[in-house]
């Protein structure tokens, strides 16, 4: 039987193991992932476009195991009382085929992106950042402040939305976290001035300029997720120029984030070479680095395993049988005839 977990039945394991406790166990476990990278199938997402939004199937395989993750972004849905980013995925034994986990994945999407944001920060920050600006204060940016303040030890968070609702929302979710200084900025600029590390996750699709090169300050670490789709970007292309650029997937980077706004063969440094010692990362406290975040199918294929793991342990879930249990795998058709026989 497939174990299934709904978004409450997931809720309610982060519950279980700790918001902070889960942030790390996924951190670490898509660092592991990334340091195996040649092991992996990959290829850049498969992505049907339309006017206001996008859907894609993002699948990854280790050769064991094969994870797909179903998602979509459609930065207008909020209007409509749906979330922009929405998600579903499933894992299989590449041996039989077999569904192992059908799972949601919306609230484990935010979660994995701000591990990944975690992994890729903790090779290119410097030491000493203790302060981050948020731009964006909608569904994801809780979990980018969560991830940063508890795994990388930020202590001053500044943050700015052009909807002042969202901000409201994001101070009220977090005034139980007292350790963290919450700053309410009046415009992107104020939010960015004197900060160690720029998060931006907004969501616009079009080629948004969030960040021009003048609040850009030596030494920052840009961690830019909302430039994820061709023709939705966040970063003056001045911004990349300047920095040095660190991508999940290159080929998939190049058609999706900040850089599809650059020439194809503009200098790009995968995270996996960063992790395994492979390629350099800062040189200089004076460096800035930039994480062009567009979301990797190799993330999610973590997330399902973690997932996976920690229900199966925690009994989190219930079994459903999504493919035909038959007593005779040639008789399908057995199937059918039990099914009219249970309804005369
Ligand atoms: P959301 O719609 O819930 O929130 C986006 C917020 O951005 C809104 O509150 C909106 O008011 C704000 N915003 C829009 N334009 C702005 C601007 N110019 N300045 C300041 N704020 C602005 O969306 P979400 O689920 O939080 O996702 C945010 C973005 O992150 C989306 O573009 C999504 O595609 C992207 N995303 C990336 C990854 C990744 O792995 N890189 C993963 C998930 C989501």
């Amino acid at each position: 039987m497939t174990r299934f977990i709904d978004s409450e039945q997931l809720a309610q394991l982060l519950e279980t193991i700790g918001l902070t406790a889960f942030l790390q166990q996924l951190a670490d476990r898509i660092e592991q992932d990334f340091k195996r990278w040649p092991m992996f199938e990959k290829c850049p997402r498969l992505a049907s476009h339309s006017p206001i939004g996008v859907i894609e199937l993002m699948p990854a395989s280790d050769g064991m195991l094969y994870g797909f993750k179903y998602v979509n972004g459609h930065p207008r849905n909020a209007r409509l009382g749906l979330p922009t980013v929405m998600a579903f995925g499933a894992l299989a034994e590449v041996e039989t085929g077999y569904p192992l986990l059908l799972t949601e994945l919306t609230l484990a999407t935010a979660l994995r992106t701000a591990a990944t944001s975690v992994v890729a920060a903790r090779a290119l920050t410097r030491p000493d950042s203790r302060s981050m600006a948020l731009i964006g204060c909608g569904a994801q940016a809780e979990f980018q402040a969560l991830a940063f303040h508890h795994l990388m030890d930020i202590r001053e968070l500044r943050i700015f939305d052009i909807d002042p609702r969202a901000m409201d929302k994001l101070q009220h979710n977090l005034a139980d976290r007292r350790e963290l200084r919450l700053i309410r900025c009046a415009s992107t600029a104020e939010a960015v001035a004197g900060s160690d590390i720029v998060t931006t996750v907004t969501a616009d699709k079009r080629l948004a300029t969030i960040i021009t090169p003048s609040m850009v300050e030596p030494g920052m670490h840009l961690n830019a997720l909302g430039g994820d789709c061709p023709g939705k970007t966040e970063l003056d292309a001045g911004v990349l120029t300047q920095a040095r650029v660190f991508a999940e997937y290159a080929p998939q980077t190049r058609i999706e984030g900040d850089i599809q706004q650059l020439s194809p063969d503009f200098p790009v440094t995968e995270l996996w070479q960063l992790l395994t010692g492979a390629a350099e990362g800062r040189q200089s406290p004076r460096d800035i680095t930039v994480f062009d975040s567009v979301g990797f199918a190799v993330e999610d294929f973590s997330t399902l395993c973690l997932i996976r793991e920690l229900a199966e342990r925690l009994g989190i879930g219930r079994h459903i049988p999504l493919v035909p249990e038959l007593e005779n795998p040639k008789n399908l058709f057995a199937l059918t005839r039990s099914q009219r026989t249970a309804a005369a």
